[in-house]
């Protein structure tokens, strides 16, 4: 119905026409208000003004606020450099960064940090779950586990990656203790970035976490000496580092697989998941 065509179908209802009775001037007078007030309305709503534009003023910021990031996550590829682009640009796996193996290397961008990379999957950390929620991913080209062992990071991918964590950890005030690898926040299914992954040297370059290495070794003598915390202890030893950890008291294979998660992070030369003094030394002496 037209403008017009409304406001005639509405004067012709408030005031109907009626050939055997005149209405009564108390009717009229009540009436008129009412029909004034709905003119008012189609004059005003429909024709005068401009419809309302979102404007929003961002000129005063909160100084309460915070990062929605809290972690960054590491992880090897195994692909080669063209397959992994194909793997994370086009399927339903991703991550924010990629760290070619070209010298030097090209840093790639797939995903916009303010936005989910699906690279991580069912994982925790400190008792967080699911971290592609608030984490940053970042691949690094690397086979993994090849005939020999493990393949190296090249020096070009380190100091490449170096450059974009410092970045990264300041821009959003990332503890070191969250700068982690795949395998750390889900050691029941990974193994990335792997043994030959350089911990020391990023934590050499003030990235991440690395423990008092003093510290360490007089706490080794003393295990050697003593003998092992129980299992209970040293699942508590290790939630209190972060890892998800059963509560068994018991050696089992998802504790084991914990204890190698740690050991491939921190004291990468033997990661067979059995517990020893240096492990146990080495998780005391962390901050
Ligand atoms: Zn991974």
């Amino acid at each position: 119905m037209s403008r017009s065509s409304l406001a005639k179908y509405l004067a012709n209802s408030i005031a109907p026409r009626s050939k055997h009775r005149r209405p009564t001037g108390l009717l009229h007078i009540a009436r008129l208000p009412t029909f004034a007030v709905v003119t008012a309305i189609l004059v005003s709503g429909c024709a005068g003004s401009q419809p309302y534009r979102l404007q929003i003023d961002r000129s005063i910021q909160a100084v309460s606020q915070s990062s929605r990031v809290s972690e960054v996550v590491l992880h090897y590829t195994v692909s080669d450099t063209p397959r992994a682009l194909e793997i994370l640009s086009k399927r339903n796996v991703s991550s924010h960064y990629l760290i070619t193996d070209e010298t030097p290397p090209r840093v790639y961008q797939l995903v916009d940090e303010s936005r989910r990379a699906w690279h991580a999957g069912e994982s925790e950390w400190y008792g967080r779950t699911s971290l592609n929620a608030s984490s940053i991913g970042v691949e690094i080209v690397n086979q993994g586990p090849v005939e020999q062992g493990w393949e190296p990071y090249s020096e070009h991918q380190i100091e490449a990656l170096v450059l974009l964590l410092r970045d990264i950890v300041a821009r959003h005030q990332i503890h070191a203790r969250n700068v982690v690898g795949h395998s750390d926040i889900a050691p029941q299914r990974k193994q990335d970035p792997g043994p030959a992954f350089p911990w020391k040297r990023l934590a050499d370059a003030g990235i991440g976490r690395w423990y008092d290495e003093t510290k360490a070794v007089q706490l080794t003598r003393h295990y050697q000496r003593d003998g092992l915390p129980s299992v209970s202890d040293i699942q508590k030893k290790l939630r209190r580092a972060g890892y998800a950890v059963p509560d068994t008291g018991v050696l089992d294979k998802a504790t084991r697989r914990v204890i190698s998660a740690f050991q491939m992070h921190f004291r990468p030369a033997s990661y067979s998941g059995e517990p020893d003094a240096e492990t146990i030394a080495i998780l005391d002496a962390l901050p």
